[in-house]
């Protein structure tokens, strides 16, 4: 079994629901480690690079309707962005999260107990995201965690110096 990394999205709806928890505790049946966590607030250029493969998967309006729901503006306009580590890590994942229409998901996953579809605009609005494979995974982590936002090099990393304004406490 191969060790894995997944990047795992609580979604807008699951934030507004204040379903963090139980999606958490839902995950750590699978024993598999958090190697990064952050709230993100989701721009356009993000959620657009995210779902690349969606405008040509699913057609336009489904595209920007998910771009909407990914950037908060029916919820509230964040994410809670998650790295797990370990065997089998997407596969695990992706049990617990359920099918991606919560209307045939497991009834006992994730998106089978809290996802909707939305009745105007037909949105999948089912909780969580995952990786559904190691190269997808790999993309989706480095979109977006920065190295020094995980506490395992789980990609190479290389060192460069750059002059930038930063932002520190004042
Ligand atoms: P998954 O999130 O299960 O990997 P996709 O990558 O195909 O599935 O889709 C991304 C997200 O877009 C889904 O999680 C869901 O919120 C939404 N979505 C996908 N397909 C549809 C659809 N046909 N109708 C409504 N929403 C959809």
């Amino acid at each position: 079994m191969a060790e894995e990394s997944c990047l795992v999205l609580v979604k807008p709806d699951g934030l507004i629901k204040s379903l963090t928890g139980n999606i958490i505790t839902s995950l750590s049946e699978t024993k598999l480690k958090i190697i990064g966590a952050k709230i993100v607030s989701v721009k356009r250029e993000l959620a657009e690079t995210h779902y690349h493969k969606l405008k040509e998967e699913k057609g336009e309006e489904i595209f920007e309707e998910v771009l909407k729901y990914i950037m908060g503006e029916y919820h509230t306009p964040r994410v809670l962005a998650l790295i797990y580590k370990g065997e089998n890590a997407i596969e695990k994942i992706r049990t617990i999260a359920g099918k991606t229409n919560p209307e045939e998901a497991d009834p006992t996953s994730i998106r089978g107990r809290y996802g909707r579809v939305h009745s105007k605009t037909g949105v999948f609005e089912n909780g969580i995201h995952a990786s559904d494979s190691p190269e997808s995974a790999e993309k989706e982590i480095k979109l977006w965690f920065a190295p020094e936002e995980i506490v395992e090099d789980i990609y190479p990393i290389k060192e460069e110096k750059e002059e930038c304004e930063v932002k520190k406490w004042a």
